[in-house]
């Protein structure tokens, strides 16, 4: 092959490709083609290009990077870019990409076959982990996503109590499920309104949704309460003093359950999640994200009496063809595993790295930017709508962000290589592949990128 066509890689011969740095994968054999060129192909078969809408980047503007691999705390595009990654699959990968201890977990599991339809030994392993660390867990039950958790603690609620109402709070995200698809109005609880086409008034006319961070009132009408201990989804907003207490006071004044969603917060924020962090013990748990090191996971945790409602112990139907799937429950086994306390030490350590190098780089360039940081979880806020360097506390605070701002700075770091989420209310990610070196190589890159931003 002469140097010519190495450079302009004419034909996809996987090894010199991979060798020049194509992607066989999607390489036609007309050159390495451009991040434009693959997304283009993706909307001609896939609605809007993406599997999961925030990815289509209509919150920033552009075209997305098309992620060909990662490595670590960094992911390279099919055109060989790399970038520092704070998205880590919205916090799903924790150990960083290509995690020594998840790749062999996968390679011992793989040839040993990836779903059978009968009860296996590492789903039993994986609930074990969670119930150890997670007290008020002293039964777990495994699906596929935390959209599939927080519907079946809906039914189980509902089904236990024979009640029918469900309390939200306003800028807290439970997945795509339409009980939970509801918008409140402003500033008071309200009777859900259908937050999306498709989902009929009637789905969310028992869904009540509450501002963050007031405890509503709660009556014998309610089955439960579902809130994200942290709010993660609103930037990163902590419950104030005696919210969370609060609520379980109210909850058991009235027999209606405490649902922690922690699918964010659960082993993010250490050994035992939100609720270990703040001491209040929920009645169930929504998990998904980390305790599937990487693959498609949900669980719902709980109170053993409350847990066997769900049949085939109780009345309460819940059912799965890959639930505690092999291959989720190896990958989330090797995560568990290194997840120790020592661990979560060293990501809140890098996490205060991290809102120390954004407020650094920000306040240089003279751009109004906040962070706010609960343990290991980092969110930012622009602008001062708020009042000098306040944070927000509910979601009406939050939707006061500076969004084209943050879509300026969103483009001036993915030109110097950092990719953040494309979306002004996402969490920022650090984890276990963020080392010293890459924090440093990550400060200067957000210095160049928050001067480009205010130019
Ligand atoms: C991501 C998320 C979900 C939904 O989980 P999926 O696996 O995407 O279905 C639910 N609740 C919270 C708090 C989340 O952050």
């Amino acid at each position: 092959m002469t140097t010519q066509q190495q450079s302009s890689i004419p034909y996809c011969d996987a090894t010199a490709c991979v060798a020049a740095g194509c992607n066989p994968i999607v390489c036609t054999g007309a050159g390495t083609p451009s991040n434009k060129q693959v997304f283009e192909r993706s909307t001609r078969v896939i609605p809007g290009g993406v599997n999961s809408s925030i990815r289509a980047f209509k919150a920033v503007g552009g075209s997305p990077y098309v992620v060909a691999r990662g490595d670590g705390a960094h992911v390279y595009d099919v055109e060989g870019k790399q970038y520092i990654d704070l998205v880590q699959s919205y916090g799903a990968v924790i150990l960083g990409h290509a995690h020594p201890a998840i790749t062999s977990a996968l390679r011992d599991a793989a040839p040993d076959g990836t779903s059978f339809g009968a009860p296996t030994p590492r789903e039993m392993k994986l609930a074990e982990a969670i119930s150890e660390r997670v007290p008020s867990c002293e039964r777990v039950r495994f699906m596929n996503s935390g959209t599939e958790a927080t519907s079946t603690v809906v039914r189980l609620a509902r089904g236990l109590t024979g009640r029918s109402k469900v309390i939200i709070f306003d800028g807290n995200f439970h997945g795509a499920t339409d009980a939970l698809l509801a918008a409140g109005g402003s500033g008071v609880a309200t009777l859900g309104i259908p937050g999306t086409a498709g989902v009929p008034p009637e789905a969310v006319a028992n869904t009540i949704v509450a501002p963050y961070n007031v405890v509503p009132e709660i009556d014998e009408t309610v089955a439960c309460v579902i809130v994200e201990a942290v709010a993660a989804n609103m930037g990163v907003v902590a419950p104030a003093p005696g919210f969370l207490e609060g609520l379980r006071a109210a909850c058991d004044r009235v027999g209606a359950l405490l649902v922690f969603d922690e699918v964010i917060t659960g082993f993010r924020l250490g050994t035992d999640g939100a609720q270990g962090r703040f001491n209040v013990k929920p009645d169930l748990t929504c998990f998904g994200k980390v305790i599937g090191g990487g693959l498609p996971i949900g669980a719902v945790g709980g109170r053993r009496d409350v847990m066997e409602n769900l049949t085939p112990l109780g009345k309460v139907f819940h059912a799965g063809t890959l639930a505690g799937n092999p291959m989720a429950t190896a990958a989330g086994l090797a995560a568990m595993s290194e997840l120790t306390s020592d661990v979560y030490i060293e990501l809140e350590l890098r996490a205060t790295r991290l809102t120390s190098l954004i407020t650094d780089a920000t306040t240089a360039a003279g751009l109004p930017v906040t962070t706010s940081r609960v343990g290991t979880l980092v969110g930012i806020y622009l602008g001062n709508a708020l009042g000098g360097s306040r944070l927000p506390i509910n979601f009406d605070e939050a939707k006061q962000t500076d969004e084209a701002l943050y879509a300026r700075l969103f483009h001036s770091l993915l030109n110097e290589g950092v990719a953040m989420a494309p979306g002004a209310y996402e969490a920022i990610f650090v984890g276990v592949g963020h080392t010293e070196a890459v924090m440093n190589d990550l400060a200067d890159r957000f210095h160049r990128a928050a001067r480009a931003a205010t130019a």
